[in-house]
């Protein structure tokens, strides 16, 4: 059986989304037979942090840490404070279990997380922030999924790298925290060896992101309001987005830094993505500001038109229809004068 078929059929078991997008040949083998890359092809090559954090024992008490969490919930800025170990759930709609929606090894991402090999894509179910214009609201508010376990985790980050992904890239993971961590610690000992990208809407509490310094190598956080007055009534109800995004991605930064690659491939740094919405909802302006003034003018940077009204849009005015035109191009003005340069 080539890789590809063992990977397929290993995620069909799992009944996920497997390799979508994935069209490289691969040679004979399969996991555990001595041929999981150590570093997987189109790999910067660098070792990803979390193996030192691991080595010394302090991976285990960050995983306790964010576990004890749970208990009294406030492992992101909506604080909810319920007992989700013993069944209670928040806004996010998940108590102790959770489930995954797809992964695949992807090639849609920036250029730099792509790299040859792809990225390791991992879509959690359910969010911690609910946009009524989220364009993935069959995951992210219903909550569409397959139930997994923190050990099916750890068996998709380590058949991803097997697949040739070039990086473990956790989608909304802001919520499920403590299962990603066991589950790291689980795939480490299986042979994990690639980074792990932390892909958020960049709604989190700095406590936790000091509990994932070390964890992370690539931030790749939404900043998606300036003004969280405004952001309030798009994102049911999260008091003070842009307060507590502006100190996570400082903090984000202040771990990782700018954005490193070798070989074309990204291996530690911050990305921050910026949906351009109409009638400049979104404050591309004052974000562009924000970046040069906190982050640097060498910050990466993706700044996004595919704004379209999904799911609640269409009562939400203006944001019932898409961009016109001239409003990314006045967006990517702003960028520009700002002096940004590093765009993806
Ligand atoms: S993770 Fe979920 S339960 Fe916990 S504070 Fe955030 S929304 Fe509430």
């Amino acid at each position: 059986m080539t890789r590809r078929k063992f990977i397929k059929a290993c995620f069909a078991a799992a009944g996920l989304t497997a390799l979508g997008g994935c069209s490289r040949t691969w040679a004979n083998g399969t996991p555990g037979q001595g041929n999981v890359p150590g570093i997987s092809r189109g790999s910067s090559g660098q070792r990803p942090s979390y193996l030192a954090l691991e080595a010394s024992g302090e991976l285990e008490r960050r995983e306790r840490a964010l576990w004890a969490k749970m208990e009294n919930c406030d492992l992101c800025p909506r604080r909810c404070y319920v007992n989700r170990m013993a069944g209670e759930k928040g806004a996010c709609s998940v108590a102790d279990t959770f489930r995954v929606a797809s992964t695949r090894v992807g090639f849609g991402e920036e250029r730099l997380i792509v790299g040859r090999g792809g990225t390791g894509e991992i879509f959690f179910s359910n969010c911690n922030l609910l946009c009524i214009f989220c364009q993935n609201w069959t995951n992210a508010h219903r909550g569409d999924g397959r139930p997994t376990t923190p050990t099916e985790l750890a068996s998709m980050m380590r058949l991803l790298q097997f697949g040739g992904a070039i990086n473990i890239n956790l989608i909304t993971p802001t919520h499920l925290t403590p299962h990603i961590v066991t589950a790291l610690r689980l795939a480490i000992a299986q042979g994990l060896s690639i980074p792990l990208i932390y892909n958020t809407s960049g709604y989190e509490t700095l406590e936790v992101m000091q509990l994932l310094d070390g964890i992370i190598d690539i931030y790749q956080p939404d900043f998606k309001f300036q003004d969280s007055n405004i952001a309030i009534r798009f994102l049911n109800g999260a008091p003070n987005y842009t307060e507590y995004t502006a100190t996570a991605i400082k903090e984000m930064h202040r771990q990782v830094g700018l954005l490193r690659e070798a070989n074309g491939t990204a291996y530690r740094g911050l990305l921050v993505r910026h949906l351009v919405l109409p009638e400049n909802l979104a404050g591309t302006d004052t974000f562009v500001r924000w970046v040069v003034s906190e982050l640097g003018v060498d910050t990466h940077v993706n700044i996004m038109a595919q704004f379209w009204p999904a799911f609640q849009s269409r009562y939400f005015p203006p944001l019932d229809r898409r961009l016109i035109p001239g409003e990314f191009e006045q967006a990517m003005r702003w960028a520009r004068e700002a002096g940004l340069h590093n765009f993806h």
